[in-house]
């Protein structure tokens, strides 16, 4: 029972370890590439992690770039792109905050002759030259094995599980429920496990996400065995409820993106698990890209992803994610993802 696909490591803790990190090198010359981040509230990873890597990327590659971030304000989305087309950038790479302004952004740009790259987040209907992302629906059957494993380990009967999924508007979210469907909706379907809830947290909007896991609660009864949160934030949201009501620890909660603070509840044992996505690796693959599209230079990916709505197939880079617990923590920080200083504040 229970598929789970977990590295298993060595016997060192987390906190007991030491860790490495790399840099890029290599030169290049002027091309100028916009990158803009949605915000720096649905999750830690777009400040901490995507700025610093995509950066360094272009830095080591000697092309100049602008990094914004749009702080989830759709007009000021617009805004950045707008100036950032004026000011010359070749290439644009954005992280959507809907499909539908994405799409307005990426076809200004693609009218002003700009190259442009869907990072992370595929705009459906979009124009972007290219997708790099995760494959994100494994990132969601990584999610639903995790949730899995936990309720197996604590001998949960008949379990009743909360559904926390992500924005509406980000198709990444649509992604990632099929993951974890695939894995809880036979179970739900023969009866070993019930549905108590399935809601979407708006912008993934971390304060809306503890009101939504609150009345989730009411509405149960506080019968919720186990939490499918799409990502740590809202995951640490639900898990902030739990601490109020004496559970948590009792109630296993998925993650994502290996948040410092979800590595934290993981050590804990708040956290059943997140899953790391090695956004080194995404950031790389994309600046290439761009880069590339910078030069007026084409490069294979070697695979595509189906726009549904565009009814296109738009070439991708998809990385291949991978689920944390609390035996294998230490391995985000030996990959330079977080340090350890930012994971083992207690001991
Ligand atoms: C990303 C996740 C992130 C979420 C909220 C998704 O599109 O893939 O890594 O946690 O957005 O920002």
């Amino acid at each position: 029972i229970g598929a789970v696909g977990v590295l298993a490591l060595g016997s060192l803790t987390a906190c007991g370890d030491d860790s490495g990190d790399q840099a890029g090198g290599g030169s290049g010359k002027t091309p100028k590439i916009g990158v803009i981040l949605p915000d720096s509230s649905s999750s830690v990873r777009w400040e901490s992690a995507d700025r610093r890597f995509l950066k360094e990327a272009f830095d080591a590659a000697g092309v100049l770039s602008d990094i914004q971030n749009a702080q989830g304000d759709k007009n000021a989305f617009q805004t950045i792109a707008d100036q950032m087309i004026t000011n010359g950038v070749t290439v644009l790479m954005i992280v959507n905050l809907d499909s539908g302004t994405g799409k307005a952004v990426l076809d200004k740009a693609k009218s002003q002759g700009v190259a442009t790259i869907d990072y992370d987040r595929l705009t459906l209907g979009g124009s972007a030259q290219y997708y790099v992302s995760f494959d994100n629906v494994a990132v969601g059957k990584l999610q639903g094995e995790g949730l899995v494993k936990c309720l197996t380990d604590a001998k949960v009967e008949k379990p009743a599980i909360a559904y926390l999924n992500g924005s509406p508007t980000d198709n990444n979210a649509t992604l990632f429920k099929e993951g974890y469907d695939s894995v809880l909706k036979p179970k739900f379907d023969s009866g070993e496990y019930t549905k108590a809830a399935d809601d979407s947290v708006p912008d993934w909007d971390n304060t809306q996400a503890a009101t939504i896991f609150e009345q989730q609660l009411t509405k149960t009864g506080g019968k919720i065995d186990g939490v499918l949160s799409a990502n740590d934030g809202l995951g640490n949201a639900a898990i902030s409820v739990l601490k109020k009501n004496n559970l948590n620890g009792k109630v296993p909660v998925t993650g994502q993106d290996a948040d410092p603070q979800a590595l934290q509840n993981i050590l804990a044992g708040d956290q059943c698990m997140t899953v790391y996505k090695a956004v080194k690796k995404e950031a790389d693959a994309a600046a290439e890209l761009a880069i590339a599209l910078a030069k007026g230079e084409r490069k294979e990916t070697g695979q595509t992803v189906r726009d549904p709505e565009g009814n296109r197939d738009v070439p991708a880079v998809l990385l291949t994610p991978a689920a944390i617990y609390k035996e294998n923590v230490k391995d985000v920080i030996a990959d330079g993802y977080v340090t350890k200083e930012q994971v083992c504040t207690g001991d």
